[in-house]
């Protein structure tokens, strides 16, 4: 019989998620003894400039409320970059960065200024693409001592551009997108040579709101949605690091309980003989608004 594998991957957005939500979930995660890979915005918090999703993105207000946004980001970090000044995450909180990675995860780069690429990297010109990842791979040097071998993108947001900057970046492995396994991507007819490893369930906020999914039961979601084998599984700081840690600990105690071995997403790249080239190309899924990457067709 196989068994199931959960890839846990921690996307870090915002200053207070690095200064509560990640301790909160080293805490959360020694007590079971797993480990993770963490994905850090090293540059400004600029969520209040998220707001203006609500005018370009259909789907975004109904989104916020369903999922109570404000509740869980709190309102400073829905005022950064707008009433309140953009306060600067990493160079605020290396010990969090440096704890994260000596307590035995994995750290890579989430991003400079998450929003502004989430919202902006379609029109970004490829010297401001690359100033972005080369910002976020600076910092994250000078905190770390060693070069970041990992990177995922804001938002699922990708472009040509930007899987050549993270193959120039000599990278072991991404996390971009939303797929099924782990493969070489292909965007606009070019080919990269960066693995990706593709989330593959749905983050809790698409999922929470709907089909009767709450965060008293969203464990008992996930669990009946693994499949034999490799499943990658992204949380957020803020979400199960915040305002619900307790439905994340549910989850790992049921994980522990039913025998469901978490791992980072070095040992999957690290354990990867061959994988596939397959399309890379931003499109809609369910629960969220605007496109994200995701895993197509098998190119040969
Ligand atoms: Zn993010």
């Amino acid at each position: 019989m196989r068994s199931k594998f959960v890839a846990l991957k921690v996307d870090v957005d915002t200053y207070a998620g690095t200064r509560d939500g990640v301790p909160n979930l080293l805490a959360d995660m020694a007590r079971f003894g797993v480990k993770a890979t963490f994905y850090f915005s090293m540059g400004p918090d600029n969520s209040g400039k998220a707001i203006r999703r609500i005018f370009t993105r259909p789907g975004f207000l109904k989104k916020m409320l369903r999922t109570r946004a404000p509740a869980a980001y709190g309102i400073k970090t829905m005022l950064y970059g707008t009433l309140l000044p953009a306060p600067m995450i990493a160079e605020s909180f290396p010990h969090v960065l440096r704890d994260t990675e000596q307590q035995g995860h994995e750290v890579g780069i989430h991003c400079w200024d998450h929003v502004k690429w989430h919202d902006y990297l379609p029109w970004f010109p490829k010297h401001l693409t690359a100033m972005e990842l080369g910002r976020g791979s600076a910092l994250f040097e000078e905190i770390f001592g060693h070069r970041a071998t990992t990177t995922a993108a804001p938002g699922w947001t990708v472009s040509p551009d930007s899987l050549e900057v993270q193959d120039a970046l000599g990278l072991s492995y991404s996390s971009d997108g939303r797929g099924t396994a782990p493969f070489y991507p292909v965007m606009a007819g070019r080919r990269f040579r960066t693995l990706q490893i593709p989330t593959t369930l749905p983050t809790a906020d698409e999922v929470l709101g709907e089909n009767g999914v709450t965060p008293d039961n969203i464990h008992e979601f996930y669990c009946s949605s693994l499949k034999e084998g490799l499943n990658v599984l992204t949380i957020h700081a803020e979400l199960e690091g915040g305002s619900i840690r307790s439905a994340f600990v549910r989850l790992l105690e049921r994980f522990q309980a039913d025998g469901v071995r978490c791992i980072t997403l070095g040992e999957v790249a690290r354990e990867m003989i061959s994988a596939p080239a397959c399309e890379l190309f931003m499109g809609e899924i369910p629960g969220r608004a605007g496109n994200v990457a995701i895993q197509g067709d098998v190119i040969p």
